[in-house]
């Protein structure tokens, strides 16, 4: 029996929120799993409830005082909405913890190391974790731009440190540039990171120049066909050369035409083909092992209609 393709969540990502229309919202999850159910797709996946990832798992990519700092936060929230307080704490102008969100961002976590598991052990052909907080702009050791904990550097880590594997690559196809992931796995030459994102854009970020990083900067209103370009052009022949034995992704969906979040031209389709590139890159060189994450995406159509797009790939069917 062929493997499946795994989809790991859990309900605490639910229950992390930021507050009155915050486009990093629950319903995002209710768009991907409202899509599943009415194409079916859902059959086709092998559904997983996430564990809690542990800090001595998170500390492969964050330093100790900041994942210390978050908890605390937390800690601190609680006993403030105990004497009456307000129910979020800022941790930027966008981007603030309520009383679920510690719990969120360990199952989110989580859920990336047992994909990882799940995949390095044969269970799976490969996974898509739909959780959320998203992680890519988490740096070591700062939580900013809807991030706190960088989920798929830490699976990377992971990958590298408890399985033992050589050689990883982290593909990051949000609009926004993973600045935290970059923080986090810049000069490590056992990662390669890919990625493409429109600049100037959010984050405000010095881009690191080390060799083990691929980044395309490409400006507003570039079209999927000129990515695909790019991505044939700049990602494969690296990703190629490095052999990743598993590969990541930090898959966002906000540069989709309808995303106004961003003003990248992609659709479904470019979306489809880039996981199909990524999905041979796996079979040629990582036994077709690939654990993909949710990060970006806040048109819930257009999420939910890309992930679908996503999954069939990763799925085969
Ligand atoms: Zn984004």
């Amino acid at each position: 029996m062929s493997q499946a393709t795994g989809y790991f969540t859990h309900k605490d990502c639910w229950r992390h929120e930021m507050g009155a229309g915050h486009p990093e919202c629950p319903a995002r999850l209710d768009a991907i799993e409202d899509r599943l159910l009415i194409t079916g797709l859902d059959t086709a996946l092998e559904r997983r409830e996430a564990t809690a990832a542990s800090l001595a798992d998170m500390e492969l990519a964050h330093g100790r005082m900041h994942l210390a700092s978050l908890r605390g936060l937390s800690d601190g929230l609680r006993d403030e909405i105990a004497a009456g307080g307000p129910t979020h704490a800022q941790v930027d102008p966008d981007t603030s913890i309520n009383i679920h969100s510690w719990d969120a961002i360990l199952v989110a976590a989580g859920a990336a190391i047992d994909a990882t598991d799940a995949v390095m052990a044969g269970e799976l052909a490969n996974a898509f974790c739909a959780v959320r907080p998203p992680g890519h702009h988490a740096t070591r050791n700062q939580a900013m731009g809807f991030c706190f904990v960088n989920n798929v550097a830490v699976a990377a880590k992971y990958a590298l440190e408890r399985h033992g594997l050589k050689r990883v690559a982290i593909i990051d196809f949000d609009v926004h540039h993973g600045n935290g992931t970059e923080d986090i796995v810049a000069g490590d030459e056992r990662i390669l990171m890919c990625s493409f994102y429109q600049h100037p854009f959010y984050p405000p970020w010095e881009h690191s120049t080390a060799a083990n990083l691929v980044n395309l900067p490409v400006p507003a209103y570039t079209k999927g066909m000129d990515v695909r370009e790019l991505i044939d052009m700049m990602w494969l022949p690296r990703l190629d050369a490095h052999k990743p034995q598993m590969v990541f992704i930090s898959a966002g969906f906000d540069a989709h035409r309808e995303d106004e979040m961003g003003q990248l031209g992609l659709v479904e389709n470019d979306y489809a083909w880039i996981t199909q590139r990524i999905k041979e890159v796996a079979q040629r060189h990582a036994k077709g092992r690939i654990v993909s994450c949710l990060e970006g995406g806040y048109d819930l159509s257009a999420l939910a209609r890309s992930v679908e797009a996503h999954l069939r790939v990763l799925a085969d069917v």
